[in-house]
């Protein structure tokens, strides 16, 4: 897949120096983990359609995406995701609305399957 603006979870493994950054907004070191098990989401697009898995390592919040987790905030974590994150930056408007609806998925189904439990952060955001 090639469009490259489906992805909202991310391991810290996968970003250059290893360093954590939020799930839901991609601020960097997040101070918690949201255990939830994982989904996927069936994604049609004009070119094809695929799965996107989420694994159960537990979603990494910042402190303000806690906040709104906390509260189960969908549309204001979705309004925060368009704000910051990187990958909603200056996309055509057929690109941001597509990325609008897979996030509210990716975030509605983040809280069906969200243990409740808050965990502190990762080993890898620990100094
Ligand atoms: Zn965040």
């Amino acid at each position: 897949m090639s469009d490259g603006v489906i992805y909202v979870k991310k391991t810290v493994d996968d970003n250059p120096g290893g360093r954590a950054i939020c799930d839901f907004c991609a601020e960097p070191d997040p101070i918690a983990t949201f255990p939830a098990s994982n989904f996927a989401v069936s994604i049609v697009t004009s070119k094809g359609s695929y799965t996107q898995e989420y694994n159960d390592d537990g979603w990494a919040a910042c402190s303000w995406c806690e906040l709104l987790i906390k509260a189960k905030d969908v549309p204001r974590l979705v309004e925060r995701y368009f704000v910051i994150h990187p990958l909603a930056a200056n996309l055509l408007p057929h690109r941001r609305a597509f990325l609008r609806g897979l996030v509210s998925t990716q975030f509605e189904l983040f809280f069906e399957h969200w243990t409740g439990e808050v965990l502190p952060p990762g080993p890898a955001v620990t100094p």
